[in-house]
């Protein structure tokens, strides 16, 4: 499977220090930082430091050690936002990719949303 990767979109510049973000957590593949335009009180995008697209490029293509850094990163964000079932109220965990997904960034990123209730995931029709 072909996944053609854009080095000039938006969170490839951030990884490559060209543009600044707020950086919520770094590890060795992977980097959480806050979303610009946060559309609830937690708002966080998880990516991993690797050229990959979406999730299932990232899940297909990606090594082991990637997997698990990208996973537990993306557990540690939620604990250190007070989101885990453990310690508080829940979260959204969403991953668009492509058109039909309304992806804008391509370069793949989990939005970790959380801090209210999200209401239903899909609006009807939309
Ligand atoms: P998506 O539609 O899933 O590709 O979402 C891309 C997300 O990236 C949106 O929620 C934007 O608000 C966010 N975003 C775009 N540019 C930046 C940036 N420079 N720093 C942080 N978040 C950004």
């Amino acid at each position: 499977m072909d996944y053609a990767y854009d080095d000039q979109n938006i969170f490839a510049k951030i990884l490559r220090g060209e543009i600044p973000n707020t950086t919520v957590l770094e590890t060795s593949h992977s980097l959480a930082f806050r979303d610009l335009y946060p559309q609830a009180p937690v708002h966080v995008l998880v990516i991993p430091k690797g050229a990959y697209v979406s999730y299932d490029h990232f899940a297909a293509e990606a090594g082991d050690a990637e997997i698990v850094d990208y996973t537990r990163a993306i557990a540690e964000v939620c604990r250190m936002e007070g989101v885990t079932l453990s310690a508080g109220e829940g979260f959204r965990m969403i991953s668009n990719a492509g058109d039909h997904g309304v992806q804008e960034v391509p370069h793949l990123h989990v939005h970790i949303l959380g801090g209210r209730p999200l209401g239903r995931m899909l609006a009807k029709g939309g």
